[in-house]
């Protein structure tokens, strides 16, 4: 019964991600499965591979140890896919575009596009739908851009860690340091708060809305719109790049974003929380595993994760005492983590398959 049960939540992803494709591919005129606009018919192979992959992917996070990691590089494979359709569908054949019109896949565009336009499009829908749905999963699972910043994030990391394999004298120091207590480099990097973050993301997110509204009184188009818009990106990529690398926090994410500070503040529509139960010792091992800076020593007396938190999971499997849990109405922790779990990857699976928007 045991060995069966670890295929449940497989199953129900499988089972939901055919259930939407199919209905999908049954009932909607034009197909949204990028496969039919090669090879007519030939959505129903796609439906079963997405579900498939669905359910692997479930079946390896379920496991709390795992989760990160496999967090981390289905996130990454589900942005080179949404970059791959559109680096293709500009220079080899439109068809691999998710839109007839093409838009500037930046974040910040989801917000300043309807302020721009003054009519409402379909990304801040899908946005406000997957809050409903699932919290913040935008922002740990189907966000094409914030992939990059989690890789940047862990990147340096993974770098001095394998800095202090290579150096004995260094690693026997580090021992030293952990039996008293100290934390390694890279910990402390984790440890350290963004400070003022609030402040900043506030600020970002007038700034771009304002702009926004000032292009659409001045009547700007083409590259006077294009130019503002690629630079304000390429100042994305460099806090990627730059901070969140050094900080080995996402840096973009939880101080600049504007979409992130929509979602910190829009999740409480849904049911799903993250506690930390009053079991919690306070030992602090669980701080340097949160890359969105929602784990500090604050945070942790008042019993709950900071707002930048997106219920990744990464964080649940350091704590020993298991008091960091998911919460959903009156459900067990376990049951809660496992709803949050089909959810997100079957909204992630859907969008990963979905072509035509
Ligand atoms: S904060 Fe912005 S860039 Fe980061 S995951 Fe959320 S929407 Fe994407
Ligand atoms: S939640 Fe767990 S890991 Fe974090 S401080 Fe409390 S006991 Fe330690
Ligand atoms: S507190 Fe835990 S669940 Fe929340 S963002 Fe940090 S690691 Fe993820």
């Amino acid at each position: 019964m045991q060995k069966m049960s670890k295929y449940y939540l497989p199953l129900a992803v499988f089972l939901f991600v055919t259930f939407i494709l199919s209905m999908m591919e049954l009932k909607m005129e034009t197909s949204m499965l990028m496969i039919n606009r090669f090879i007519p018919g030939a959505g129903w192979i796609q439906i079963a591979l997405l579900a498939s992959y669905g359910a692997f992917l479930v079946y390896k996070m379920q496991d709390a140890d795992k989760s990160a990691v496999w967090r981390k590089w289905s996130w990454l494979l589900f942005s080179l896919v949404f970059f791959t359709q559109f680096a293709l569908g500009i220079l080899a054949d439109e068809r691999f575009l998710m839109t007839d019109k093409l838009h500037l896949p930046v974040p910040f565009m989801i917000a300043a596009g309807p302020v721009y336009r003054a009519q409402m499009t379909i990304m801040p829908i899908l946005l406000l739908s997957s809050i409903l749905i699932s919290g913040p999963a935008w922002c740990s699972h189907y966000c094409y851009f914030g992939a990059w910043d989690g890789l940047m994030a862990s990147s340096k990391a993974k770098k001095s860690s394998g800095k202090l394999r290579l150096n004995d004298r260094n690693k026997e120091k580090e021992k030293e340091k952990e039996k008293e207590g100290i934390r390694s480099e890279g910990e402390l990097h984790r440890g350290e708060p963004v400070r003022q973050k609030w402040a900043w993301k506030m600020t970002f997110f007038v700034l771009i809305i304002l702009f926004a509204w000032v292009f659409r009184m001045f009547n700007l188009k083409g590259l006077q719109t294009l130019i503002p818009a690629l630079v304000l990106a390429g100042f994305s990529i460099g806090i990627m790049i730059f901070i969140s690398r050094k900080r080995q926090k996402m840096v973009h994410c939880v101080a600049f974003c504007p979409i992130g500070t929509l979602v910190n503040i829009g999740k409480y529509i849904s049911p799903f929380r993250m506690k930390i139960e009053s079991s919690c010792t306070s030992c602090m091992r669980c701080i340097p595993t949160c890359p969105y800076d929602a784990l500090n020593v604050k945070d942790i007396k008042a019993g709950k994760p900071g707002i930048t938190c997106t219920l990744c999971g990464d964080c649940v499997s350091s704590c020993d005492v298991s008091a960091i849990q998911y919460r959903f109405f009156r459900m067990s922790p376990k049951a809660a983590r496992n709803l949050y779990l089909v959810v997100t990857i079957s909204v992630h699976v859907l969008c990963m398959g979905l072509a035509r928007l």
